[in-house]
């Protein structure tokens, strides 16, 4: 019997079916990512949404809430610098926007499946962005920091500009 491999695209390893959840919204009724890295995202994301709430409660009350929410606003500073990396790849005429790779909709976001890929973007409508993160969580390395993917968007825009 054929085992049918697929690549987690958080870890990269390549693994049998049977280790990645079902979900029938995915053309081969699994998930992208595999079992032990959906695991290891639902207990970090729980335990990231525990601190928000943590600190949310200590800042109730407090007139420091300007404060506090730019300080949650530059919570992922590595994901706000991978968007400013794409807007001005898309302004010096290194990458193009493209329609909804699902449906087809002209307008769409920049959506990083790895966050340490900047320019590596896939365009997605706003329902189907949604939907993407419903199934797949986060994207790769979201907690990478602004130095690091600066650094990463400098190499792609060369290897951008060398193909050009
Ligand atoms: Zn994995
Ligand atoms: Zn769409
Ligand atoms: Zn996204």
């Amino acid at each position: 019997m054929k085992t049918s491999l697929k690549t987690c695209f958080k870890c990269d390893k390549e693994k049998p079916l049977s280790d990645f959840y079902r979900h029938s919204e995915m053309a081969d009724g699994h998930l992208n990512k595999c079992k032990s890295c959906t695991k290891r995202d639902t207990k970090k994301n729980r335990r990231r949404r525990l601190e928000y709430y943590r600190a949310y409660d200590r800042m109730r009350g407090n007139r420091q809430s300007a404060e506090y929410r730019a300080r949650y606003k530059d919570d992922a500073p590595g994901k706000a610098k991978a968007r400013h990396a794409v807007s001005n790849a898309i302004r010096d005429g290194l990458i193009a926007r493209h329609s909804c790779e699902i449906c087809g909709s002209p307008r769409t976001h920049g959506h990083h499946d790895d966050y340490l890929k900047p320019l590596s973007v896939r365009w997605l409508c706003p329902g189907h962005h949604s939907q993407w993160h419903a199934i797949n969580g986060e994207g790769a390395n979201g907690d990478a920091s602004a130095e690091s993917v600066l650094q990463a968007a400098k190499v792609q825009r060369s290897q951008l500009r060398a193909a050009a």
